[in-house]
């Protein structure tokens, strides 16, 4: 399978970080960092951050993303946002299927469906994360778990549709711990993905899917991850808060 057929994807996931002011200047320091990228560079943010980030990023190379967005176009859905109200800021991304929303927050393989569904039809690109927790890897049952996981977020997707979608494996035991998976066992899982896009759709469509890892991947260990034929760029969560690491990152994936 051939890395050159897919474009690298590095996206930045503050989650519940920054104000206003502090997003305009992270943003600032980022933007010279990273101008001249040879990959895709986005940045999901809190929704209070949305017009600031898009306002500050006009006209660059940095897209900006969502963390997460309700199925319902609209209606009694107290605290949530909907795709159509993320299309309308002039959103690009969205991240579903977060392990922390499906941690704290109840999100299942059916919510992430509807998700992904109401996404793709407001005409956003989905960053859709997958992932095993760690009794379930040490159960020897990750592929079991991140095929399930795969087969049921596609679920109704086309293959035309596949085209906005992002997959990123995130084995959960990574995220946010400072252990990260190695680079074989990142490209191992990433490729069974893609072995599974595969059945679904085609070879052809299996070859172009960008599969990103995620999970503690930091200016260090961003080379060696990214170089691993199945691992198409990255979702990165500590550090994207910091310009410096997350340009290296971003620099690391361009080579
Ligand atoms: C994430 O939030 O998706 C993530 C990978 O976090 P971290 O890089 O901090 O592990």
């Amino acid at each position: 399978m051939n890395k050159n057929l897919r474009k690298a994807v590095i996206a930045g996931n503050w989650k519940m970080n920054k104000t206003r002011p502090e997003a305009k200047a992270l943003i600032q320091e980022l933007l010279p960092l990273v101008k001249d990228a040879d990959c895709g560079v986005v940045i999901c943010v809190p929704y209070t951050n949305l017009e600031t980030a898009l306002a500050a990023t006009a006209g660059t190379n940095i897209a900006v993303g969502a963390e997460n967005c309700h199925w319902a176009e609209s209606g009694a859905f107290t605290g949530e946002i909907s795709a159509p109200m993320l299309k309308e800021l002039g959103v690009e991304y969205v991240v579903i299927g977060h392990s922390e929303r499906r941690q704290y927050f109840g999100e299942t393989d059916v919510t992430v469906q509807k998700r992904v569904r109401a996404a793709l039809d407001a005409g956003l690109t989905v960053i859709l994360c997958i992932g095993e927790l760690l009794e379930q890897r040490e159960a020897g049952i990750t592929e079991e778990i991140v095929g399930m996981q795969t087969k049921a977020a596609l679920g109704g997707v086309s293959r035309e549709e596949l085209g906005r979608i992002i997959l990123a494996y995130e084995p959960v035991w990574a995220i946010g711990t400072g252990k990260t998976a190695t680079a074989a066992q990142a490209n191992e899982v990433n490729h069974y993905i893609r072995t599974v896009v595969e059945k679904l759709y085609d070879k052809e469509a299996a070859d172009g899917v960008t599969i990103q890892y995620g999970g503690s991947m930091n200016a260090k260990n961003a080379e060696e991850l990214l170089d691993q034929p199945d691992v198409d760029g990255g979702l990165i969560g500590g550090a994207s808060l910091k310009a410096p690491d997350f340009a290296a990152i971003v620099k690391a994936a361009s080579r």
